[in-house]
């Protein structure tokens, strides 16, 4: 299971600090509910690219002794199963569905007028279909405006709210993801157990 650590800093700071430390233990399983502190349980590596960075960060994995599952911890720049970091999306997301530039500008907004149309397209597409759940949830931290249809509410509610801490919010509280789950994690994250097929 993926749970995000509070960080405010870029990718290159973000290494700088752990580069050496294991970063912030949970203190109880997210999982379980156990209350002992988890156990640091190595670490995998993970891309998280910006325009023109193609970047590398360590996320450490802990375990719960209780449970003998893992939880590893991502910085809040990171939207889990998405390569790029969230002000990239967020960028992208902002000039093409809140302030309807094309395709290509909103691209060139963001800082990568090279990227393919089909992934813009594509975060596009999947942002829509969470847009009316979104501003529902993100009432909680700032209050709905008026706005033409959902995608754009959601949109100012995360301008207002600040992509960072409403992802945290809607990730640890809820287990929303901005762009929608994959299907295999759909609809809350985590895998599901296979009922054995008969
Ligand atoms: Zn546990």
């Amino acid at each position: 299971m993926q749970m995000l650590y509070p960080f405010s800093g870029s990718i290159q700071q973000y290494n700088e600090q752990h580069a050496h430390s294991h970063g912030r233990r949970p203190c109880s399983c997210a999982l379980c509910g156990e209350g002992k502190p988890l156990r640091a349980h190595g670490y995998y590596w993970r891309t998280v690219s910006e325009p023109g960075i193609d970047g590398r960060i360590r996320v450490p994995r802990y375990l719960c002794l209780a449970c003998r599952r893992t939880i590893s911890l991502l910085p809040e720049f990171v939207l889990p199963y998405m390569r790029f970091a969230i002000t990239f999306i967020a960028a992208f997301l902002k000039a093409r569905l809140l302030d309807h530039k094309t395709m290509t500008r909103s691209a060139a907004i963001a800082g990568d007028s090279a990227m393919p149309y089909q992934r813009g397209q594509q975060w596009a597409r999947k942002f829509c279909c969470q847009a009316s759940g979104l501003a529902a949830a993100l009432a909680a931290l700032t209050k709905p405006p008026p706005a033409p249809d959902f995608s754009a509410r959601a949109l100012t509610m995360l301008e207002t709210a600040g992509w960072r801490r409403a992802h945290g919010f809607l990730f640890d509280k809820l287990r929303m993801h901005l762009l929608g789950w994959p299907g295999f994690l759909a609809p809350d994250g985590r895998r599901r157990t296979l009922s054995p097929s008969f």
